[in-house]
């Protein structure tokens, strides 16, 4: 039997609306209870979180985990070591992968490889039409018997709507959410950027916000007419909350998720970061454009971004999903036409969302709660909570501490972020999966 006492740290559950200076046990891998920092105990190690927060594992429901066939920008191996490096304890990985996740076999394959390297629980999605062409329905109660959590042509729409409507169908008995990237393509029409001020400035093609409304419009409407499982995937405008508000409003099984970069960047990264005065390090004069801005959705408006905010404050946003998309540097040293869409961001999420808490956009504990309950509730998962029984998948982070992001010393083979050499503040600890400490960041 191993016991774990997590000491004197500042316990944030939403599940159990607890928020309180607390010692935290775990016995076996499971938590046991609370006890009273003052009290005394025998304990196989204990752990100071003075200071610090304590909280349930992050969950994150949109991932890019690129194996298997993409290793060269990130394996399930250094995925996962981000991931916890981050405080996610489970991830949710997308099928946009070579071969794609089609079969029972695809989504065994994954599960494996997350079990050798066994750091935080990977939990794949399939894809709803096979190799993500548009054309054929996958089998989804096959993958869903094997493990498959959801099902999504991400990185690409379900742009067929008859596809969808057959996919929200089959939801109905599988029970998982079909995750729609909304993009209509002929609107897009290979947009690189949000259009507006900045494209016209920098003289490259935008997508328009509609592209992404159209999208969000059609599969609302298919959600109500078949009363399927539907999650829009990182929606970035604010015409996108209003429909979002209405298919709630209506009473359809309709939910949603943001970004940490459409949460807290706009289209202006994308000329490079804002210059500060009196910091070197800044980069945002040497370049005409910054490649690593690039990302699908783009980085919309700052009046967007103030909607999106409000929305996930309201709770009208369901979660926070970091679209974790790493690339090769090659992907992305290059014209901005030419480079891939993406952003690296396991390790960037929590430093970058406290932003809106200490601005006062969002209390912490509702930060929490989108980062963990919430995301467990969309997709029927046990974990995010620290109830007694509960799996011990917890985070422990300092809120205050302030680091400069660079990018070298990412655990992700992606260094694709805006953020390289800009400060942030908070940090994480300690991540514990399972009882066991999968990161210590003293100790790395
Ligand atoms: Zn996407």
């Amino acid at each position: 039997m191993t016991r774990i006492r997590i000491h004197n740290g500042r316990v944030i559950d939403p599940g159990q609306r607890r928020d309180e200076i607390v010692d935290v046990v775990f016995v076996d891998g499971v938590v046991d209870g609370y006890v009273s920092p003052e009290q005394d105990g025998k304990f196989d190690r204990v752990v100071d979180a003075t200071g610090l927060v304590v909280a349930p594992g992050f969950v994150d429901l949109h991932s890019h985990l690129r194996e298997p066939g993409f290793e060269d920008k990130e394996t399930i191996a250094t995925g996962t070591m981000a991931a916890v490096a981050g405080g996610f304890t489970t991830v949710c990985c997308m099928p946009n992968t070579n071969p794609t996740l089609d079969t029972a076999q695809d989504i065994e394959y994954v599960y494996a490889a997350a079990r050798r390297a066994s750091r935080a629980r990977v939990l794949p999605l399939g894809t709803v039409t096979q190799g993500e062409q548009g054309k054929t329905l996958s089998d989804a109660f096959e993958m869903a018997a094997a493990g498959a959590v959801g099902f999504s042509d991400d990185g690409r729409p379900v742009w067929d709507g008859l596809m969808m409507l057959y996919a929200l169908t089959n939801s109905l008995r599988h029970t998982r959410p079909i995750v729609n990237h909304c993009e209509e393509p002929t609107i897009a029409d290979g947009g690189v950027m949000n259009e507006g001020r900045v494209s016209d400035l920098l003289g490259l093609k935008g997508q328009p916000a509609a592209a992404e409304e159209v999208m969000v419009a059609r599969d609302i409407e298919l959600a109500r007419e078949t009363g399927g499982r539907l999650h829009l995937a990182h929606i970035s405008t604010r015409g996108s909350v209003e429909l979002l508000r209405m298919a709630k409003r209506d009473g359809l099984a309709v939910t949603a998720e943001v970004t940490p970069h459409h949460l807290t960047l706009t289209e202006d990264w994308v000329l490079g970061a804002p210059q500060r005065e009196g910091n070197g390090r800044s980069r945002g004069t040497s370049y005409a454009y910054d490649t690593r801005a690039k990302v699908n959705p783009p980085l919309r408006r700052e009046e967007d971004r103030l909607a999106l905010i409000a929305a996930l404050a309201e709770g009208l946003i369901d979660v926070i999903a970091t679209d974790h998309a790493p690339h090769r540097s090659i992907d992305k040293e290059c014209t901005f036409d030419e480079a891939a869409f993406g952003i690296t961001g396991f390790e960037t999420a929590l430093g970058s969302l406290l932003t809106l808490v200490r601005e006062g956009s969002i209390s912490l504990s509702d930060l929490v709660a989108r980062l963990t309950l919430d995301p467990c509730r969309i997709f029927t998962l046990p974990y995010g909570g620290l109830q007694v029984g509960m799996a011990a998948d917890l985070v422990i982070f300092d809120p205050d501490a302030t680091w400069l992001v660079d990018a070298s010393t990412f655990y992700s083979r992606g260094k694709n972020t805006p953020l390289d050499g800009q400060p942030l503040q908070g940090l994480v600890r300690y991540t514990v999966v399972d009882g066991e400490i999968v990161f210590d960041r003293a100790a790395q």
